[in-house]
């Protein structure tokens, strides 16, 4: 690999850089590896200590990755052969580790800007060149601006009356101490009932002298069957490693399941049954993205496959009360619309007499208050408050940026009346900049390193494309990007996603406009998109 160091001024000035990338996770690292080794000098701006993104910050007990581990890391060579995990499902810990050891092998760290969170960003038209500022005072200028800011970069705190009277620990997921949190014989809160909120209430419910859960929706979770795995079990895999990343490649989810080439009414009742318990049995997303192909766009099959999720999970739960709060009879939404989370002992808590449920559509929350949670029946008191709320997903990362283009407006000016992408990685009047894993990609709908690694090779061979041909500026155009967004929203249309208030919709964050933020049609219906954009000449 070769890179030429880019001269910085006195003050902090980096000039001449070809290429500035925000955020060090999955794809800012990707980027940068490519671009160097295009030849490109690249600066990566990062607001965290350290490498990982979402897995520097979301450091709290039982942070874990539910994509299994061969599939959640790159695909290179080079990289997964001298690399084993030792579970499944990996831990934070273990994620941290993978970025230190891809750090070793590629040597990222001295391109990377550690504490800098950068805040604005403005084209310079006259010099086709993007300027870039961060929090620290630094300025950085370079021809090409990528925002690799994840889909979980900013978390949602919701504005609950009193949040800031309570007097003990109160900590968002996202923005857990570094140093960890002892909550043995504490009583602790949990608000929320996501992925993360699933995961933290596992560890809690262990060492807590009582935990709350304060439930708004039932997470329609699944059972992760997370295994450890010893040399023998990993060198086993590995001999599948080659054709599990060619096929990941190749399934909806840029993963190594595929729903079934079946819809669910065409076999009989029994055959149906047995195909559920047989993806169940599979676990993780298997009951999910791995059953019939029909079973998130066709109203029956998505409640048959809701039954057979509410009989499982009921089944593991003691008080029939707390297990109509777990999993109603009545689905509150269609099955698998919100991301569902894995889970390894999640209903089995509940049947501790230390752990108890609340449920905030029939008794919200009133207040918080020096010592816990007032809901309209009673106040909880608690010595720890964690709030797994979730994130101002997919687009808050990008818009909590002020980044201008080159009509003046910033790109939350630009998306007030709906987001607007081409292929989910440009913008019309913000040229030479673009983004991975962001809105109107595949994002929540794939595997994150698959994901990342095909838009982040699209956009070295543009890139390549561009100097080749002596250009000097990029930009989405204004038909080129209504045209996606149409095709983004449409797809979407047919499926059943739009009936559950969720994340994928925006519709967790108060104001935010409610749309799709996803394509919904497969990693590979959306590749052959940008494929198809290569070959027209971009
Ligand atoms: C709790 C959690 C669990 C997840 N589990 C899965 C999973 O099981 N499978 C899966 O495929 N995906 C999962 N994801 C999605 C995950 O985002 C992707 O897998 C992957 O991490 C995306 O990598 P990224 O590099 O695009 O973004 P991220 O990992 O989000 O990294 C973005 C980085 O940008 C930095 N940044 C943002 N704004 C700024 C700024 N203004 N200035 C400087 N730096 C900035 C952030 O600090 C962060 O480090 C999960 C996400 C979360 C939050």
């Amino acid at each position: 690999m070769t890179t030429t160091e880019p001269k910085m001024t006195d003050n902090g000035e980096i000039e001449d850089l070809d290429v500035i990338l925000v955020g060090a996770g999955f794809a800012g690292l990707y980027l940068l590896d490519r671009l160097r080794s295009m030849d490109m000098t690249v600066r990566v701006i990062e607001a965290g200590a350290g490498l990982g993104g979402v897995w520097y910050w979301n450091c709290y007990p039982g942070a874990r990755v539910d994509s299994s581990g061969p599939i959640y890391q790159y695909s290179r060579d080079d990289l997964w052969r001298n690399w084993q995990f030792s579970e499944l499902y990996p831990s934070w810990q273990e994620i941290r580790d993978y970025f230190r050891y891809v750090d070793e092998k590629l040597d990222l760290s001295r391109d990377i800007r550690f504490n800098r969170r950068v805040t604005e960003a403005q084209f310079d038209s006259s010099r086709n060149r993007w300027i870039v500022r961060s929090d620290d005072g630094s300025v950085a200028t370079a021809r090409y601006f990528g925002l690799c800011t994840g889909l979980g970069s900013k978390p949602y705190i919701p504005d609950l009356p009193g949040l800031s009277d309570f007097a003990g620990e109160r900590h968002h997921t996202a923005l857990w101490p570094q140093q960890g949190l002892d909550m043995a014989g504490k009583r602790v809160g949990i608000i929320g009932t996501g992925a993360s909120g699933v995961q933290v209430a596992q560890e809690v419910a262990g060492v807590a002298a009582h935990l709350t859960v304060f439930q708004r929706t039932p997470n329609m979770a699944l059972p992760m069957r997370q295994m450890k795995l010893d040399n023998d079990a990993v060198s086993r895999m590995k001999e599948r490693y080659p054709a599990i990343y060619d096929r990941r490649t190749k399934t909806f989810a840029g993963s190594d399941i595929d729903f079934l080439q079946q819809a669910g009414f065409d076999v009989p009742d029994d055959e149906r049954q047995a195909t559920f318990e047989q993806v169940w049995e599979e676990g993780g997303f298997a009951p999910w993205v791995g059953s019939f192909n029909d079973i998130l766009v066709n109203e029956e099959v998505n409640r048959a496959a809701y039954e057979f999720w509410r009989d499982k999970t009921r089944a593991r739960i003691d008080d029939p009360a707390v297990a109509e709060m777990l999993a109603p009879t009545e689905p509150i939404h269609p099955y698998g619309v919100k991301r569902p989370s894995l889970e390894q002992n999640f209903y089995e808590i509940f049947n501790q007499s230390n752990v108890s449920l609340v449920d905030l559509r029939s008794t919200p929350i009133e207040r918080v208050t020096l010592g816990g949670v007032k809901t309209t029946i009673g106040e909880h008191d608690l010595d720890v408050l964690i709030l797994a709320t979730g994130f101002d997903a997919v687009t808050g990362g990008l818009t909590s940026i002020d980044i201008r283009g080159t009509e003046g407006k910033t790109l939350k000016e630009k998306w007030a009346g709906g987001v607007r992408t081409h292929l989910g990685m440009a913008v019309s009047g913000f040229p030479n900049l673009l983004f991975m894993y962001g809105p109107q990609s595949p994002n929540a709908f794939a595997n994150g390193p698959t994901c990342i690694e095909l838009q982040g090779e699209w956009i070295a061979q543009l890139l390549d494309h561009l100097r080749q041909s002596s250009h000097t500026r990029i930009e989405a155009t204004v038909p080129a990007e209504e045209a996606w967004r149409a095709q983004v929203l449409a797809l979407a249309d047919v499926t059943l996603f739009p009936r559950a208030d969720s994340w994928y919709l925006g519709a967790n964050i108060p104001g935010k406009l409610r749309e799709i933020l996803a394509f919904t049609g497969g990693l590979p219906a959306y590749m052959a998109k940008c494929r198809e954009s290569a070959e027209r000449g971009y």
